[in-house]
Order: structure tokens, then C-alpha cells, then sequence
């Protein structure tokens, strides 16, 4: 047996089981379709790390995001040196009739051992959240609720198990799994045949054909499209708080989101649709959020957008499934991963290595685990001295390549060291080519940067894989 797991799709749900498993003497291999971790659902949410509220108080993903929540502030952020703001949540309401459904969420967050909720009034919001829109009369603060860069979390975690041993396999699509002959998988991707004994399936959007294709057709996904809306960083202190407004029955409803790195966001909406690939913004949507968000904030301007993207939570149902499929032993099934799922997957990893003991995966912990992660540099986040003194160390600090980002050459090299393959690689990681020109100004010098450090030719680079190469020929 070639494997003891093999784990397919590296979002942020493969990857942080990948991590968990790799602190045990354990030969793990994560399949990846796609050219780079982190190119599926994972890329396009709201990068909140959610308190639990909001969440029935015994639904499996309420736990699980109170555990995500817990396990982010006091280890995961430090250990991968990533940059975790918590910056707290306000649930607002509009009116005194809205008052019980406030102290409703409130119970049910307390049941799920939510922390340090308080029902706080129109003066309190004044001093605290001075831009909300008379409207507004009170609100749900929720103190435990943060954000952080999706993509660079899933980046982190990634690295952190390939540094512990586990395999990582990008641009190999799962198209079959056979039953193999002594036991176990025949995994057969990218034209290779992969063994193992136990087949965790974290495949997002398409969890429930890689089920199938295992001989479980036991559930469906259906997408469910949030449309989001990014704004000028100028925008950056419109709110100190992420702003929600009471859920709906389908979704958070449109909130007002600071980022970690700087922009605020608007959205996302939630519709279902039947396409997994469409990822189309329309104009419905825009309106949509646009009132959603004024009426919180009425300040906000389309004029304030400077980006917009859409992402497709993968839904069955109202709950994650985590689970043993025993009608086809040795398959763990982490599906419908919808939200708060970037959140949750820390927790959700500690359940899959619990699942998988049970059912006969021997967990003996490794002599050495290496928990800790060196924090990359991102000079958008380093005081000024501190800028001085890497520059003085380093001059490739000072070679500013993204103006709008502030991203200099030596952060799209060292983007490149850790795994950047793609132009969305190197975007993700540093965020140089996510300003406000859209790369309009740096896309060329990080071409080139790539060029050297991995010493391939212009037309072999892609903005996210096959298909995507911005170069036909070179001229001679
Ligand atoms: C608009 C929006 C906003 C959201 N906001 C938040 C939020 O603020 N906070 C929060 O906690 N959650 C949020 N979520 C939910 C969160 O984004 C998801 O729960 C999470 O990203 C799911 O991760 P995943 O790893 O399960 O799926 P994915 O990230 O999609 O990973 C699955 C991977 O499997 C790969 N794959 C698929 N098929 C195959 C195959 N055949 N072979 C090999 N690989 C394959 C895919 O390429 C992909 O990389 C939001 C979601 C959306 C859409």
C-alpha cells in the first residue's frame, strides 16, 4: 500500500487535515486538480473567522466553528505566523421588534459557549461604530469574531504539513477510484495510479462525485452562489467592526466586511444555481448588496468598488457532512463544507484523525512535529523601521514591484520559494497584482521574476493553470 491516507482537494478543509495528520508516523498524499492549493472555494469567501453564533445550537457546524474559532486565537495564528485580526462582529437591527431575535441568536451562541456577548445600544454604536445609518437602533456584539486571508491560511497550513512530511500532488484530478486488490483505493489521477488505505474526500464543490466515483452516491452538492464586492482601500476605517444584519433563512445576509489585509467588502449574496462552474457577478447582485450594505452604512458609493468576485458555497443540506461511509469502508466523506467552513476546518481536522482511528488508522504521534511556521514578510504590514532595517539587510525590499499593494521583488521571489507556480499564485500569497490597476502596472516584472526563479520561458507561465497562458510567443 502505497498511502495510509490519501486526502483529495487541498482548500482549506484538505488542508488543514493534511496538517493534522502530519503529527503522526503517517504517509499522506493530497491530491490537487488544479494547478495550486487554495484555487477552489476556498479563495472567494469573506475570510471570517466566525464566533459560532448565528449557527443552530446543535448543528454539527456550530461546534465545530466554536472549536475553529477557539483553536485560531490561541494556537493556529501564532504557530503559522499568520496575521489573525479580531476585530469583533456587531448583529444590527433595525428596530425595538427585532430586539427578541437578537436575545434569540444570543441564547443559542451562549449554548454553543460563544463568549462575551452583549446586547449593546444606539450610544454605545455611536462611540464605537460612529458610521452606521440612523436606522440602526441596536445590536448583537460579538467580541470573538475575526478575520484573516483565506488563501494564506490555506498556503499556511499546507506548507506547514508538507514540512511534516505529508506528499502534496498539485494539477492531478481525481477522475477514478477502484477498489485495490489487497484492500483500500486505486486512486487514479493525472494519469498515475495512487494506493492507500483510507480516501478522505475534502473535494468542496465536487465532493459528491469523488463519492460516487468510491461508490457512495449518497448525497448532492448544490452551489450557492455569494457574489461579493470589494472597495477602495481608501475606504479601509468605514468600520471597526464586521457588521451583520439579522440572518435570513438561507444565508448570514449582506455584511459589511473589514479585511485583514485593508479593504473593506460588501456581500456576499446567496442564491442557489445549478452550474458549479458559474461564477458570474450581475447586475441583481450588485443591487442587491449595494442596498443590503448602505443601509447599515448609507456612505458607501458604487464609486467606492473597485473589484468583484463570486464564490459557490458547496451546500447539501443544512449541515456538514463528516462521516465514515460504511457501505464503503476506509472512505471519510468532509462535504458540504458550506460556512462557516473556513473556520471550522481546524476543528473539522481534529474530527476526520478521530474518525479515521475508529476505524482502525493507528495515530502514533511523530518524535518531532514541526509546529511552527516562520511568518512571511508582507512590508503592507511592517512599521516603517522595521522596513528600513530589511531593506538595509536586503535592497530587494526597497524594489518596489505592486505600488498600490506595496509588494516588493523580494516578496514575489520568496512567494515563488514557497510553492507560487501561477500569477494567482504569487497574487494570493503577496497580494501584488490586487490593487486598484489590477495588475495593470506590476504583472510584467513578476513575470519576469518568475522567469528566473523558476527558469521557464514567458509563454510557460499562466495566470492560474493550463489554459490561462498570457504569452503566445516570445518575439525573437
Ligand atoms: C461567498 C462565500 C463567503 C464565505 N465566507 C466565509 C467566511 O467568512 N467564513 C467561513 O468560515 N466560511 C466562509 N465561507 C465558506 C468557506 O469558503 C468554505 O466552507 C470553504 O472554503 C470550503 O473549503 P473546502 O476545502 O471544503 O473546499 P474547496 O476550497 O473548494 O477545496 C476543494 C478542493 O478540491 C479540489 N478538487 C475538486 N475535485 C477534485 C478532483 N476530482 N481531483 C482533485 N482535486 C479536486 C478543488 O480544486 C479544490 O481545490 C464562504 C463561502 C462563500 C462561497
Amino acid at each position: 500500500m502505497g498511502y495510509d491516507v490519501i486526502i483529495v482537494g487541498a482548500g482549506i478543509t484538505g488542508a488543514a487535515i493534511a496538517r493534522e495528520l502530519s503529527r503522526y508516523k503517517l504517509r499522506t498524499l493530497v491530491l490537487e486538480k488544479e494547478a495550486e492549493p487554495a484555487f477552489g472555494v476556498s479563495k472567494s469567501n469573506s475570510g471570517i473567522i466566525h464566533a459560532g453564533t448565528q449557527n443552530p445550537p446543535t448543528s454539527l457546524k456550530g461546534w465545530l466553528c466554536v472549536e475553529g474559532n477557539r483553536l485560531m486565537r490561541e494556537e493556529i495564528a501564532s504557530d503559522l505566523g499568520l496575521n489573525f485580526v479580531q476585530c469583533g462582529q456587531l448583529i444590527v437591527v433595525f428596530g425595538p421588534s427585532d430586539i427578541p431575535e437578537l436575545e434569540k441568536i444570543k441564547a443559542e451562541g451562549e449554548q454553543l459557549g460563544v463568549k462575551g456577548l452583549e446586547i449593546v445600544d444606539r450610544a454605545w454604536l455611536d462611540k464605537n461604530e460612529p458610521n452606521l445609518g440612523p436606522e440602526v437602533k441596536a445590536a448583537l456584539y460579538v467580541p470573538s469574531t475575526g478575520l484573516i486571508s483565506p488563501y494564506r491560511f490555506v498556503y499556511a497550513l499546507i506548507e506547514n504539513a508538507v514540512k511534516n512530511g505529508a506528499e502534496l500532488k498539485t494539477s492531478r484530478k481525481v477522475v477514478a477510484v477502484r477498489a485495490g486488490e489487497q484492500g483500500g483505493f486505486e486512486v487514479v489521477a493525472g494519469g498515475e495510479v495512487f494506493r492507500s488505505r483510507f480516501l478522505v474526500n475534502a473535494a468542496g464543490l465536487y465532493a459528491d462525485d469523488i463519492s460516487a466515483l468510491a461508490g457512495a452516491p449518497t448525497f448532492k452538492i448544490i452551489p450557492r452562489k455569494g457574489e461579493e464586492y470589494l472597495l477602495d482601500k481608501a475606504r479601509e476605517h468605514i468600520a471597526n467592526h464586521v457588521i451583520f444584519p439579522l440572518p435570513s433563512g438561507s444565508s448570514k445576509g449582506i455584511l459589511i466586511i473589514k479585511t485583514s489585509d485593508g479593504n473593506p467588502m460588501i456581500g456576499p449574496t446567496a442564491h442557489d444555481v445549478q452550474d458549479k462552474a458559474d461564477l458570474s457577478t450581475t447586475e441583481e447582485g450588485l443591487r442587491e448588496v449595494l442596498a443590503g450594505a448602505r443601509r447599515m452604512i448609507p456612505s458607501i458609493s458604487k464609486s467606492d468598488i473597485i473589484a468583484y468576485f463570486c464564490g459557490l458555497r458547496p451546500v447539501s443540506g443544512k449541515d456538514f457532512i463528516i462521516r465514515h461511509e460504511d457501505s464503503c469502508p476506509g472512505l471519510v466523506n468532509v462535504a458540504g463544507i458550506q460556512s462557516p467552513g473556513l473556520t471550522s476546518a481546524p476543528a473539522i481536522a481534529v474530527m476526520v484523525c478521530d474518525i479515521l482511528k475508529k476505524h482502525g488508522l493507528e495515530l502514533e504521534p511523530k518524535e518531532e512535529f514541526h509546529r511552527l511556521r516562520p511568518r512571511p514578510v508582507h512590508l503592507f504590514q511592517v512599521p516603517p523601521e522595521e522596513t528600513r532595517r530589511l531593506i538595509e539587510k536586503n535592497p530587494a525590499y526597497g524594489d518596489i514591484v505592486c505600488r498600490c499593494e506595496l509588494v516588493s521583488a523580494q516578496e514575489v521571489r520568496d512567494s515563488i520559494k514557497r510553492g507560487a507556480r501561477t500569477l494567482d499564485g504569487v497574487k494570493f500569497r503577496t497580494r501584488a497584482q490586487a490593487g486598484r490597476c489590477h495588475g495593470g502596472f506590476c504583472t510584467t516584472r513578476i513575470m519576469k521574476i518568475m522567469q528566473e526563479e523558476l527558469g521557464v520561458p514567458a509563454t510557460a507561465l499562466t495566470k492560474r493553470g493550463p489554459g490561462s497562458e498570457l504569452i503566445k510567443e516570445e518575439r525573437k
